[in-house]
Parts: C-alpha cells; sequence; structure tokens
C-alpha cells in the first residue's frame, strides 16, 4: 500500500471506541459514522473493521466474507439514510496524490443535495 498501516490512526481509535463518533449504521464488517467536516448536506465514512489502509490493500488481502460484508454495508448504510432514490456518491481516496489523509480505508458517502462535479 501507499501509506503504512498505523495503529494509531483516527479510525482505528473510533473502532476501538477510544474516540467519540456520531455513528449512523454498524454490523460485523463495517462501521459507518458521519464526516467531522461534512463536504455535502450528509457526508458519512463507512469503513471495514479490518485494518486495512486502503482500497487496494483492502482488495488484496481481506477475505471474500469481510469484502462482500464490508460493499453490502455501504448500499445497506445509503438505504437506511433515504439516499437511495435521491442518488448519492461514493468516493475513496487513496495515497497522497489522491489527497487520503487517515490510513484506515473509507469509502464517502455524500448526497443530500444535487452534487456538483467533484468533491474531496
Ligand atoms: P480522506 O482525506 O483521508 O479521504 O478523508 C478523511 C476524512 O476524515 C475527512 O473528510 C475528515 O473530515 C474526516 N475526519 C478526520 N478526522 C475525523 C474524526 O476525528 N472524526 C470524524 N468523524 N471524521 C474525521
Amino acid at each position: 500500500p501507499t501509506l503504512p498501516y498505523d495503529d494509531q490512526n483516527i479510525f482505528a481509535k473510533i473502532l476501538r471506541g477510544e474516540i467519540p463518533n456520531r455513528t449512523v449504521y454498524e454490523d460485523e464488517f463495517a462501521l459507518a459514522f458521519h464526516d467531522i467536516a461534512p463536504a455535502a448536506p450528509v457526508h458519512i465514512l463507512v469503513i471495514p473493521k479490518g485494518a486495512y489502509v486502503s482500497w487496494d490493500d483492502f482488495a488484496a488481502k481481506a477475505p471474500d466474507a469481510e469484502i462482500a460484508g464490508f460493499v453490502r454495508a455501504v448500499g445497506a448504510v445509503a438505504r437506511q439514510e433515504g439516499l437511495d432514490a435521491p442518488g448519492y456518491r461514493l468516493l475513496a481516496n487513496h495515497g497522497h496524490d489522491g489527497g487520503q489523509e487517515v490510513p484506515h480505508l473509507h469509502v464517502h458517502l455524500f448526497g443530500g443535495a444535487r452534487l456538483g462535479p467533484m468533491l474531496s
């Protein structure tokens, strides 16, 4: 992976319950919570419970059940939040040029308005 996994990253701390978050969804494979600095009316981060830096790291190392569970969780969060019909955007930043700041895989879920061409 572009970045090493760091057990002290902020999302690892959230998964361990060491810092608070606004959880909207949790299951065996995934946790979803509101982004602390929303870039859209709805801005949720969905993360796998396992220790993976990026989408590519996850795809390479995670057991298939974890991949399937996580992918399904992303859709479940969007449906739960009422975003399926109006629509939404998913985004995963990878590495430096992608603007990835936290080295634990996270999928941004944006919605709640007609979105412009790009969002970080
Ligand atoms: P990245 O740039 O790595 O793709 O996105 C990291 C995201 O995590 C940013 O949108 C940022 O606002 C969010 N974030 C950073 N620290 C925290 C935090 O402590 N709690 C929450 N809920 N979100 C955070």
